[in-house]
């Protein structure tokens, strides 16, 4: 799990240690997204897409990028509002008309003239935490996967590894959590010879 859920599921006396202290450096920032259901194609094209508008950091028309959501007829938008502090507070009614008028900007031919894309349905998605806020001094604060309590291992991409958090990250966390159980667990079929630097393991 992330770590701001950790931190509050962790026993009394496990958070006394230092080990686990360290983890209050971490603080998970707030993160919205949207999904926008239309009634027509705004766009073609099959990836994820870095936005120009200041409120909304990137984009993908899922109608293209997901056969889930596939459709030739209509777009289907899922779209990070972020950094979002100033509005993981408000109403959903407001996030949705601040993320209108950026559409607008985005697609001035769509959202324009006589016959504007009309929204047929739409979710708004909060997660008051979410990764980690990457600011100077929180490398200090990342845990191992190995902790210090028995059968206890940590993953996810807040946890040390090459990357901030993010979908590699938290991939190589997974990885690194297993070797650190292989080797705790499995000594003989897990030998030094066997089993290299545990980054280099995470990355083959
Ligand atoms: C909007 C957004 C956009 C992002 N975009 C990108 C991107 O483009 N590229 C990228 O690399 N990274 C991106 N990230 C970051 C990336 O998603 C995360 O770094 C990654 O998902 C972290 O994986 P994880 O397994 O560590 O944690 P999570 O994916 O957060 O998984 C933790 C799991 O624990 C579960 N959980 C929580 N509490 C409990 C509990 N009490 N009991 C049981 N289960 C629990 C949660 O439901 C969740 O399934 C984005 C993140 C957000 C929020």
């Amino acid at each position: 799990m992330s770590v701001d859920p950790l931190k509050v599921m962790l026993p009394k006396p496990w958070q006394e240690m230092d080990f686990f202290k360290k983890l209050e450096g971490l603080e998970g920032v707030p993160v919205i997204n949207l999904h926008l259901w239309f009634d027509r194609k705004l766009s073609d094209i099959d990836q994820l897409l870095f936005s120009r508008s200041p409120l909304l950091s990137v984009y993908a028309d899922m109608s293209n990028t997901c056969k889930e959501y596939a459709n030739p007829d209509r777009s289907m938008l899922e779209l990070v509002l972020a950094p979002a502090q100033d509005w993981i507070g408000k109403s959903e009614e407001e996030i949705l008309a601040a993320t209108m008028a950026e559409l607008e900007k985005l697609f001035p031919m769509h959202f324009g003239g006589d016959n504007p894309a009309k929204l047929l349905k739409y979710r708004v998605v909060k997660t008051p935490r979410s990764v980690y806020k990457a600011t100077p001094g929180r490398q200090a604060c990342r845990p191992s996967q190995k902790t210090p309590i028995a059968n206890f291992y940590l993953a996810g991409s807040y946890t040390m590894q090459e990357f901030l958090g993010s979908m590699e990250g938290a991939v190589f966390s997974g990885k690194l959590a297993a070797n650190a159980i292989a080797r705790d667990y499995s000594p003989k079929i897990v030998s030094d010879a066997q089993a290299p630097e545990e980054t280099q393991l995470a990355i083959g």
